[in-house]
């Protein structure tokens, strides 16, 4: 499949563009949407329909500098008791919804550092979701967390595993001792081989790693390098992102010598070589940053309904509703999302006043209910089926997306997508381009595509 994949393609189309993890993206979210449209919202949701968790922990120890993650750096950890405890509340604010007897099909840690967390209060937050929400059987519910290699040992990983979490993403980067030095983030082989094998022993289900491209002294063969030690640990999962050099956004990346960054050229050379790399060791492209194993339930859930995109990347589409607590995190109804508050400072007050801390968010459109059933499609089924679309919306599917499919005339020519009187497939190749052919159908895009506002689409 990747063999036609060239280098002159992948240039083509080296643009700026949204990751579609939501639509419309969060540049749409308002300050019109407060927590009274939340609680409208939420309240029009089935309250016995399973439900996804997402718990943001902001707190680091240290920065690694390609950050552009909600985080709070700090050896204080007296800082993450006052978290918990305003995390409590919101928890205790949000039962007015009802859905304590929702069953938790999918729960998320997230941050920043989940495992900043001491075990106590890793223990304590489990008890107290536990009081609040209804958890799942080990083999009922995807339980998973990040986790930063430099803050577990086996003692906590067993801990993780007797208190439900079945799946874990570990921050792995790159494995190159000089590229590690240059991001601040020094994490060697042999530690992670280490915990690979007590994971494996414990009984997780799943193994993923987040690895980066584009970062400081990357070169072919160091970034070869470190995909044959990652396909020595076997993981189940891997999510390769692109580094995206923001300094003006992100204070820690101002660390980083845009000198030792590769060029753009070397960037594509670099993501072609992850992406042929790990397809040639068998692993499935699903697409936008992410292969699995062929085994795995994603790539089993690529041909049929139970692919979604969310703010977690891929997931199975295991619950009707996504609800995230703690600062920053946004949830996901069927009728839109809302975003708590940023800053710390502000989720904080808004609790102490007994509110919800919602900073901003969206109510979709009929058209915006569409459209992201259209990327949804695209993203997670690789076609559009004309006839559906025209059987489940009053619309002539020609006349209506007239512009979206002029857009997608360049992408045919390359081979990207293949548009007939059925529907728009995307090809073998065009799984590289899904934001691509994505982005014809966002009709907000144009105000808002700018350099600054997306990473790049490859
Ligand atoms: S990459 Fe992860 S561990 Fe590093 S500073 Fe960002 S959130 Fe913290």
């Amino acid at each position: 499949m990747t063999a036609q994949l060239g280098t002159a393609l992948l240039a083509k189309y080296d643009i700026n563009g949204p990751r579609y993890t939501s639509y419309p993206t969060a540049a749409q979210f308002t300050h019109q949407f407060g927590p009274d449209d939340f609680l409208a919202m939420a309240k029009q949701r089935r309250t016995d329909a399973p439900l996804s968790l997402y718990f943001h922990i902001p707190f680091c120890h240290s920065i690694c500098y390609y950050c552009a993650c909600n985080k709070i750096v700090t050896r204080d950890t007296d800082q993450a008791g006052t978290y918990l405890h305003y995390l409590d509340k919101e928890m205790h604010l949000l039962d007015t919804l009802g859905w304590q007897h929702r069953p938790v099909s999918q729960l998320h840690f997230g941050g920043g550092t989940p495992t900043f967390l001491s075990d106590e209060q890793l223990s304590g937050l489990m008890a107290s979701i536990a009081r609040h929400y209804t958890l799942l059987d080990d083999d009922q519910g995807e339980y998973s967390i990040e986790l930063d290699p430099r803050t577990i040992d086996s003692k906590r990983l067993a801990l993780l595993r007797k208190l439900g979490f079945n799946r874990v993403s570990l921050g792995i980067q790159d494995f190159d001792p000089q590229v590690q030095e240059a991001i601040n983030r020094r994490q060697d082989f042999q530690l992670i081989t280490e915990q690979m094998a007590a994971i494996r022993a414990m009984g997780f289900h799943s193994i993923n790693f987040d690895l980066i491209y584009g970062l400081p002294f990357q070169n072919i063969k160091s970034v070869q390098h470190t995909l044959q030690q990652v396909l020595a640990l076997s993981p189940d999962r891997i999510s390769c992102y692109n580094y995206a050099h923001l300094p003006h956004r992100f204070k820690s990346q101002r660390s980083i010598d845009r000198q030792q960054l590769p060029s753009p050229e070397q960037k594509i050379a670099l993501i072609n070589t992850v992406i042929h790399t790990l397809t040639d060791a068998g692993y499935v492209f699903v697409g936008m940053d992410h292969f699995v194993k062929p085994d795995d339930s994603l790539a089993k859930a690529l041909n049929d309904d139970k692919l979604q995109r969310n703010f977690q990347g891929y997931s199975l589409n295991l619950a009707e509703d996504m609800l995230s607590l703690g600062v920053s995190s946004i949830s996901d109804f069927n009728h839109g999302y809302s975003q708590n508050y940023r800053q710390l400072a502000d989720y904080y007050q808004a609790l102490d006043q007994d509110q919800l801390p919602i900073e901003h968010g969206i109510s979709l459109s009929d058209e915006d209910k569409l459209r992201r059933d259209i990327i949804q499609q695209i993203c997670c089924h690789r076609f559009i089926d004309i006839a559906r679309v025209e059987r489940d919306y009053p619309l002539d599917f020609h006349q209506h997306f007239k512009a979206a499919l002029s857009t997608l005339q360049p992408l045919a020519a390359d081979g990207i997508v293949t548009i007939d009187a059925l529907g728009i497939k995307v090809s073998d190749i065009g799984h590289h381009f899904l934001r691509h052919i994505a982005m014809a159908f966002d009709e907000h895009l144009g105000a808002e595509l700018k350099p600054v506002s997306y990473s790049k689409a490859l």
